[in-house]
């Protein structure tokens, strides 16, 4: 369809200097450095509603936000040819805040090494020396301003207010292990165990939304618009012009003078660059979409962590789940979270773990475990009556390569996203490497008085036992980057300054442009993105 065609009709909203298309992560840091010139005009539009429910200001509301939330995505992948064909499970955040509002806060930025190898692939200006200073800008990093931290940036970074006493004996069976502790993994060494720190601000939840974008509503030159789901970018000629979006039933339109700027996430950014005529052509012909530029990568390079989880049934009262223990503490923990913000409420959840080397010879860990006070099967979808824990394990820098496509013409449909996880046998042995080290882990002395049923698997499993569970029950940590690739080359969706290539106006900036997937949890690196994506697009 051409976009002159899809525009017809719509009603026009006005113009603006800038169109965000998503309030997530990287868009609402976007939305709210670029109006800080008051002479310019931004629209910001995102596909979900206003973030006022209270679950996701509570730190531990996020465990509902996976099964039938509607500020979730909940987007199913394609069957997954290495995991028995399974349909694995890609939850998104689709609320101001985006992933940021239903995620589980773990502060972590990925290794120095991470950014120089994107510096080395082409991303010119992205190596550590050169993304630091924007980790700092964003970060108010309770613990005081170093040479590694900010201290006055918006994103309260914390270190928890609660620590569940499994946690506890997590951390202690990490002693028992000599593994090495480490009470910063953003500081001189990533590798070692300890408590995560985490973006709560007096143990509320400190989204990209609650940070970047609430502080900046009352400003005239910012429009924000919610409950609107961009279509596709029009274009004058070669370069984008606005912008044609869903509300309420009907078609609008946005103009932008100077950019559109995509930051809808690793799955739809792709899907909406693709509705625009921006793509692999063949792809982009079948779905009847006309071909404004063929950019072959577009959707390609999908990355993500592949995470398995050990489950362990515990008679522990300290257990999080469906069990009398903990529904007798709530009315407690309640008021004390309303009263002082502090307490169970506060619980991330993931509250400990860590980076290893599944090979002491590595030069940096590639793995990294996240311990869980509570059973957490299929995402939090499969409920287990009692108590257990559970401990993850990921592949920290996947050789795996996915895509996302189009399933269909209509702006509406979800995107073909597959992720096409373990196609690199290097995966698997690594996976197989690390759930080792957490059965090694939870194995230990500290455990042994809470210890009760392993689920899924035996106690003493073979390499080809833990295969067949990997394959049959591993699923993301939420991770998926490198969708519109930045980089030097030719053929990458933009260039280092996130521009795409090929048209005018149009920029990328959030979880899609890393080349290559960082060493740890995404949010932090895509809050960095849309920092520095900021003072490109000012720079321009
Ligand atoms: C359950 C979960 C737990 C996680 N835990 C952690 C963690 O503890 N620590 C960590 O560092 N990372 C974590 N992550 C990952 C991290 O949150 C993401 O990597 C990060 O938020 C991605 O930022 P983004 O800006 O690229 O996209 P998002 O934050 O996902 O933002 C994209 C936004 O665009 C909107 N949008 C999409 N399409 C359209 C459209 N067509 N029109 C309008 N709006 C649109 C979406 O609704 C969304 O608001 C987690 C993610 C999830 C889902």
């Amino acid at each position: 369809m051409k976009n002159a065609e899809a525009n017809a009709g719509a009603s026009p909203v006005g113009e603006f200097d800038y169109v965000i298309v998503g309030a997530g992560s990287a868009g609402c840091v976007l939305a709210s450095r670029l109006t800080e010139d008051p002479t310019v005009r931004v629209c910001l539009l995102e596909a979900g509603p206003p973030d006022t429910s209270p679950l996701i200001r509570a730190p531990l509301g996020f465990a509902f936000q996976g099964k039938n939330s509607p500020i979730n995505w909940r987007f199913d992948t394609v069957p997954q040819k290495h995991l028995n064909n399974r349909v694995c499970f890609q939850p998104r955040g689709r609320v101001l805040g985006g992933s940021s509002s239903i995620n589980a806060m773990i502060y972590i930025r990925g290794t120095p090494r991470d950014y120089d190898t994107w510096a080395e692939l082409g991303a010119e200006g992205w190596s550590y020396k050169d993304v630091l200073p924007y980790f700092k800008k964003s970060e108010h990093q309770e613990r005081g301003e170093s040479e590694r931290h900010g201290g006055s940036g918006p994103l309260w970074v914390s270190d928890l207010r609660y620590r569940n006493p499994l946690s506890e004996v997590f951390l202690e069976a990490c002693r028992e292990l000599q593994l090495p502790l480490n009470d910063d993994f953003n500081g001189e060494r990533q590798e070692g165990m300890g408590f995560y720190q985490v973006t709560q601000k007096n143990g509320r939840r400190c989204s990209s939304a609650a940070a970047f974008l609430a502080p900046a509503l009352g400003r005239d030159n910012l429009l924000v618009i919610t409950d609107a789901r961009a279509e596709r970018v029009s274009f004058d000629g070669r370069r984008a012009s606005g912008l044609s979006f869903r509300r309420g039933g009907k078609t609008e339109f946005v103009k932008a003078r100077r950019e559109v700027i995509l930051a809808a996430g690793a799955f739809q950014s792709p899907q909406v660059l693709m509705l625009s005529g921006i793509g692999p052509a063949a792809h982009l012909k079948e779905f009847g979409v006309d071909v404004i530029h063929d950019a072959p990568e577009v959707g390609g390079n999908l990355q993500d962590h592949l995470d398995y989880i050990a489950l362990r049934r515990t008679r522990s009262p300290d257990t999080i789940g469906m069990n009398f223990s903990m529904i007798s503490r709530l009315p407690g923990a309640i008021l004390a979270y309303k009263k002082r913000g502090e307490g169970l409420l506060t619980s991330n959840l993931a509250e400990v773990g860590g980076f290893l080397k599944t090979d002491p010879a590595l030069p940096e860990p590639d793995v990294q475990l996240h311990f869980i006070p509570g059973l957490v099967d299929d995402h939090g979808r499969k409920q287990h009556l009692g108590g257990g824990y559970s401990c993850h394990v990921c592949v920290l820098r996947p050789k795996s390569r996915g895509t996302v496509r189009l399933q269909s013409p209509d702006p509406m449909a979800p995107p073909a996203i597959d992720p096409n996880f373990l196609s690199d046998d290097d995966d698997l042995r690594r996976l197989i490497k690390g759930a080792r080290m957490v059965f090694r882990l939870l194995d230990a002395p500290a455990f042994k008085p809470f210890d009760g049923e392993q689920l899924y698997i035996g106690r003493d499993p073979d390499d080809a036992a833990i295969a067949a569970d990997i394959r049959n029950r591993s699923d993301t940590i939420y991770h998926p980057v490198g969708t519109c690739r930045m980089g030097s080359d030719a053929k990458a969706v933009l260039d280092p300054q996130l521009r795409v290539r090929g048209v005018e106006g149009l920029r990328v900036i959030d979880a899609s442009v890393m080349p290559t997937l960082v060493g740890g949890n995404t949010n932090a690196p895509s809050i960095m993105i849309g920092e520095k994506g900021a003072d490109l697009v000012k720079a321009a």
